[in-house]
């Protein structure tokens, strides 16, 4: 009977199994009339976007239409998982579009952090990666910083066109939507519906009042992200929810820190010299001898070492090591996804040993602070 249902604002099939996945509509609500999922129902009556997700293939499938369109792309990316949150491919699809890089969650950077610079370091950024942009903007989506100039970007690049919004999951997609749709869009028109071009995933056009839309594309899953690979009891304890604090470590060689139980830095060889680490305020920092490092994670994970919890801790992948060598006179970060990034004053150089589960990214840049 239940197949047979569909949903009256986008016309998915409804289903009653899975909340994270399309269609889905609680047991009780399904003897609502008119029954809608509950993805409209949320954007219909709290003017909430929620995410739905896909992987990065289906992701860039879906989306080759976009560049046989006149349209913006706002492409949403996390300031704190800047390598991971990056959409590697999207000047493929989106043509000759023009894309706005907007930089989210601003507020987690130290109190003192001089913007001009950080605005500068993006733009580097993404020419080094290869994407062509109209305009960076930073802002902060959840603490409503810098939203005035998203929406100046919009309404300079946009001259009358469709706005796709793309994102990795956690970005702020939705947090930014929402405020798009109280702020931005037409709250009289009625969002429309209709399918991605041979797809099943329906595709919700947030009306604008000069008659284009707004239109979520689903959240991209990266598989090197640890925000993917944790459980959403760690997630909610990983996710920074406090400006940064730097933590500068004097180390000698052949000393170890913990971050919580998630990574381990080793510095293996090189003077003694000082490090900085950006790490997320949920994570605790703990230093110790490269000799006992093993012992006392043996001794100490889900405890001492944590998060994760001790219960999360086999659901993990197993650790593996990346040697990082920062040469002498060089001043790079180590950035590690989910987890934050480890600045080196590399005057004398220094040879180092990132462990982190397997598949989390690990990368080298130049210094964003
Ligand atoms: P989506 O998956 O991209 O749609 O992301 P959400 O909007 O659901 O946000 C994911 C997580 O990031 C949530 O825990 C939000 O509270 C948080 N978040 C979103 N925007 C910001 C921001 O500007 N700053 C901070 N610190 N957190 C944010």
């Amino acid at each position: 009977r239940e197949d047979a249902l569909h949903c009256t604002g986008c016309g998915v099939a409804l289903q009653t199994q899975d909340a994270e996945k399309l269609g889905y509509v609680p047991e009780q609500a399904l003897t609502r009339t008119p029954v809608i999922c509950q993805r409209c129902f949320r954007i219909k009556h709290y003017n909430e976007a929620s995410s739905i997700t896909l992987n990065q293939d289906d992701f860039l499938r879906l989306l080759t239409h976009v560049g046989s369109t006149q349209s913006l792309v706002i492409n949403i990316v996390d300031l704190f998982d800047f390598e991971g949150s990056m959409i590697s491919g999207l000047p493929r699809f989106v043509g000759n579009n023009p894309i706005v890089l907007v930089v989210n969650k601003i507020d987690l950077l130290p109190k003192a952090t001089n913007y001009n610079r950080i605005l500068n370091w993006v733009q580097r950024q993404a020419k080094e990666a290869g994407l062509k942009v109209a305009e960076v903007v930073l802002c902060s989506a959840k603490k409503n910083m810098g939203f005035e100039r998203v929406i100046e970007a919009l309404d300079k690049h946009r001259r009358g066109r469709d706005i796709y919004v793309v994102g990795a999951t956690n970005v702020g997609k939705s947090t930014l939507i929402n405020r798009l749709i109280r702020d931005y869009s037409d709250l009289d028109a009625e969002l429309t519906t209709s399918q991605y071009p041979g797809t099943t995933l329906d595709l919700v056009r947030i009306p604008l009042e000069d008659g284009a839309s707004i239109i979520d594309t689903p959240g991209i899953v990266y598989q090197h992200r640890l925000t993917e690979l944790v459980s959403k009891k760690d997630l909610a304890k990983l996710m920074p929810d406090k400006p940064v604090k730097p933590l500068v470590f004097q180390l000698n060689e052949r000393q170890t820190i913990f971050l919580g139980g998630f990574a381990r830095f080793d510095f293996v060889q090189g003077a003694r010299q000082s490090f900085t680490f950006y790490i997320s305020n949920a994570l605790q920092a703990h230093r110790t001898k490269l000799e006992r490092a093993d012992e006392l994670y043996e001794e100490h994970k889900g405890g001492l070492l944590s998060p994760p919890a001790r219960e999360e801790l086999d659901k993990l992948p197993k650790w593996v090591k990346h040697p990082v060598r920062i040469p002498k006179g060089s001043n790079l970060d180590v950035s590690i996804s989910g987890i934050g990034w480890v600045k080196v004053n590399g005057e004398a150089g220094a040879d180092l040993v990132i462990h982190v589960p397997k598949g989390v990214k690990v990368a080298v840049r130049e210094p964003l602070i």
